[in-house]
């Protein structure tokens, strides 16, 4: 187990270092996780305040269902722990990925009272898990931002089961989350979404006027 965590950590710092090359993570934003075991539930999960560039094996810890640290003396996970832990058992992922690109937190807000931005007729809408067409509409649902961690679980959890399709959601002038059943796919769903958002973003669709 020490062997297969010490590898875990090596892909989430890589993770980091390549989302911070985007300009995705700046300042210590966004946060990731990956699933160690499923039962009982345990999450390798990056540190709060940590730059996810720069990142180091001490910034990524375990924790436990309940978002508590397995080493108490440590570094504190991520604030966003509970939306991690309730994205793994809503979903079923092996990884989740949360980043705060400058086109998540503009098309985030441009769409807010639409409850979501709709995207379709992209070849790029192909990389996201089970689609095969450019013809796929995707609804990146949108929720309201809120500091009460339990408060927006509860919400985010309602969301997740209302859209069984989504692939990711945003959250109003803050971010976006993703996930795979593997690391791999959850990276790639992020350069997916993002890109999606700058192109839906920058066009100016109807859907963000
Ligand atoms: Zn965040």
């Amino acid at each position: 187990m020490p062997e297969q965590f010490a590898d875990l950590r090596r892909q989430l710092i890589e993770a980091g270092r390549r989302f911070d090359a985007h300009g995705w993570v700046l300042g210590t934003s966004g946060n990731f996780s990956l699933v160690i075991d499923r039962n009982p539930l345990r999450l390798a999960i990056t540190a709060s305040g940590a730059a996810k560039g720069d990142l180091s094996a001490d910034h990524i810890l375990e924790v436990d269902a309940d978002g508590i640290p397995l080493v108490t003396t440590g570094p504190r996970p991520s604030a966003e722990t509970r939306l991690h832990l309730e994205i793994v058992k809503a979903r079923g992922a092996g990884a989740v990925l949360h980043t705060h690109s400058i086109w998540s937190t503009l098309v985030s807000d441009r769409c807010a009272a639409a409850g979501g931005v709709a995207i379709e007729g992209y070849e790029m809408l192909k990389g996201l898990h089970g689609v095969a067409t450019h013809e796929h509409r995707e609804w990146l649902p949108i929720l309201d931002n809120d500091q009460d961690m339990r408060r927006l679980a509860a919400r985010m959890v309602e969301m997740l089961s209302a859209r069984p399709d989504a692939h990711a959601f945003l959250i109003r002038r803050h971010g976006m989350y993703t996930w795979g059943r593997t690391l791999s796919d959850a990276v790639r769903h992020v350069e997916i979404v993002e890109f999606l958002l700058e192109a839906v973003g920058r066009g100016g669709s109807p859907g963000v006027r």
